[in-house]
């Protein structure tokens, strides 16, 4: 428990994230404290209260961190179980372990939403290049073969053909925990966000809509212009998932929406999204605050929109662009801080306003 009054928010993760939601959270009038293996001089603990420099396997340091603050949360989904099981001996963690274990493997993941009735692209676990092979052949179509753990931004991937050579593929991959899905020929891909309290009560976000270019997302546009009775189905998914695992904190989850009309999950991440940056100028409540809010046991806060908006993700490509949108009325620009614009790096986002 922190040793002044003012409640203190524990966050693992350095990235832009945290940056966030340490912003959001000072907003508030809460205080932030960033624990990382890279902490000092990061996106995030340079607007935090508070940064501790520690591996998450340091046990006395973490014991130290967690004693020291009201509540953790993490900014991203692959923190080690261990490392929150040791946080949650000294206060409230989110999104608590069930989410953090689920949400780590992309078995674990679409094997709960088939359980819960909610549909996936069909989908098979490889560990071997028999498997890979046995799965092709059942399939005979386009495919793609992902690591379980660990990927992000479209890393880890390889798009298969029926005929291409399984042992290669295998090889390439390098892993012995996989998965194959099919390939949905999709009308567009959307995402869904909810915040839900330690009472078990949830608040949603309207849902977006989102566009990825070489496996990372570029673009996402709000509220999400599909059939109101798929954006309902999504955000039911949603909730479902996030009391399954009776979550606590915020849940994203990933959709596509196939070209026959079908809503089918990708996979969750039980933190804020990219694809909800937009909320910060774009609604009542930006997931941030919503995240801020719930952690320190305050009520949600309102969820509408002020219209429709669109948030471009700045990679380290785009940072040439940096003076047209300083220049562009109307346009949000957020950057990150981070020193090295890398190809392919999120370096930051504008949002604007694109309707009624
Ligand atoms: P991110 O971190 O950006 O969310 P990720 O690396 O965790 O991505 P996915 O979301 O599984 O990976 O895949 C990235 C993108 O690749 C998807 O948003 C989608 O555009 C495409 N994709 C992934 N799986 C499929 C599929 N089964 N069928 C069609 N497209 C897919
Ligand atoms: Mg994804």
């Amino acid at each position: 428990m922190s040793s002044d009054t003012t409640p203190i928010i524990g966050i693992l993760g350095s990235g832009q994230l945290g940056r966030m939601l340490a912003i959001a959270a000072a907003q508030l009038g809460l205080k932030t404290h960033i624990y990382a293996p890279d902490a000092a001089g990061s996106p995030a603990a340079e607007v935090a209260s508070f940064h501790t420099t520690a591996s998450y396997d340091d046990d006395a340091a973490l014991r130290v961190f967690a004693g020291g603050v009201d509540v953790v949360t993490s900014e991203f989904e692959n923190v080690p179980a261990r490392t929150m099981d040791i946080i949650s001996e000294f206060c409230p963690a989110s999104p608590g372990h069930a989410p953090l274990h689920t949400a780590q493997h992309r078995i674990r993941e679409k094997t709960l939403a088939t359980e819960l009735g909610i549909s996936t692209p069909r989908f098979w676990h490889i560990r071997n290049a028999a498997d890979l092979a046995a799965a092709m052949d059942e399939l005979q179509a386009p495919a793609i073969l992902k690591t379980c753990q660990l990927g992000y931004d479209g890393k880890g991937q390889i798009r298969m053909s029926p005929q291409d050579d399984t042992d290669a593929a295998i090889a390439t991959l390098n892993s012995d925990d996989a998965i194959l899905e099919e390939m949905i020929e999709f009308d567009c891909e959307i995402s869904c966000l909810i915040a839900r309290d330690r009472d078990g009560q949830h608040h949603h976000f309207p849902v977006s809509q989102n566009r990825h270019e070489a496996g990372i997302l570029a673009q996402s546009v709000a509220p999400a212009p599909v059939l109101p009775l798929l954006a309902d189905a999504a955000i039911e998914a949603t909730a479902a998932l996030a009391d399954s695992l009776n979550l606590f904190g915020i849940l994203a989850v990933e959709f596509f929406i196939s070209r026959d009309g079908r809503l089918l999950f990708n996979e969750m991440a039980p933190r804020p999204h990219n694809s909800f940056h937009w909320t910060i100028e774009g609604c009542a409540t930006s997931q941030f605050t919503q995240l801020a809010r719930t952690l320190a046991g305050r009520p949600f806060g309102a969820t509408h929109t002020y219209g429709r908006w669109q948030m471009d993700n700045l990679l380290g490509q785009h940072m040439p662009q940096v003076p047209d949108l300083l220049a562009a009325p109307g346009v949000h620009l957020h950057l990150y801080g981070k020193p090295q614009a890398r190809t392919g790096r999120k370096m930051g986002h504008a949002t604007r306003r694109i309707g009624d």
